[in-house]
């Protein structure tokens, strides 16, 4: 009998309200449906990435709502994750600067661990009216930690879900072979 192989966890991290479920489920069942519930998942998908059939598991997290920042990403996570995806909104600063200090988290332990493939995504793209973090300050902060970067509108597109979380697929799989 074939036994479905996990080739890799990806952690869906980022502050509260930022749209990680939206991407998480406009990737899994390119729908947006607009409100999310508000508890940690894990799902477990299969796509092809270069003509191979890949199974991967999805933790899609929940920030405390006052998060203390240091502790926002647990060891437990940081174990778990073979790639990461730190979502901030383009609107929210204070988003932004969880992504930063998540980062700092992940590229400390995992610098012990080997190193870990991380795409930082901006989304709501759709609300340039509101938005408070240019395109450059998310790409600045992305090459200044060796990371891919992206904009994104989970509510408008499903493409972009599909981008990021190939290319982080594709990243972790380059990263496996590299050690
Ligand atoms: P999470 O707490 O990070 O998981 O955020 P959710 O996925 O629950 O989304 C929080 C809110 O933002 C919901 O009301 C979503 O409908 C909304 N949202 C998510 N993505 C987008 C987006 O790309 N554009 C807009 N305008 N709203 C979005
Ligand atoms: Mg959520």
């Amino acid at each position: 009998q074939h036994q479905q192989k996990v080739e890799a966890n990806i952690l869906v991290l980022g502050a509260e309200n930022v749209g990680k479920s939206a991407l998480t489920v406009r990737f899994l069942t390119r729908r947006f449906i607009g409100e999310y519930v508000g508890t940690e998942s894990i799902y477990t998908h299969n796509i092809m990435v270069d003509g191979r059939e890949t199974f991967f598991s999805i933790w899609d997290s929940v920030c405390p709502q006052n998060p203390n920042l240091q502790t926002c990403v647990t060891d437990e996570q940081l174990r778990w994750g073979d790639g990461f995806i730190l979502v901030y909104s383009i609107c929210d600063r204070e988003s932004f600067n969880v992504v930063r200090q998540q980062l700092q988290r992940i590229r400390q332990l995992k610098k012990r661990q080997g190193s870990a493939p991380v795409i930082i995504v901006g989304n709501k793209r759709d609300l340039q009216h509101r938005r408070e973090i240019s395109s450059e300050e998310g790409r600045l902060l992305a090459i200044g930690s060796d990371c891919d970067f992206f904009e994104i509108s989970a509510a408008e597109t499903y493409h972009g879900s599909l981008v990021v979380f190939h290319q982080l697929l594709e990243s972790v799989r380059e990263n496996r072979s590299a050690s």
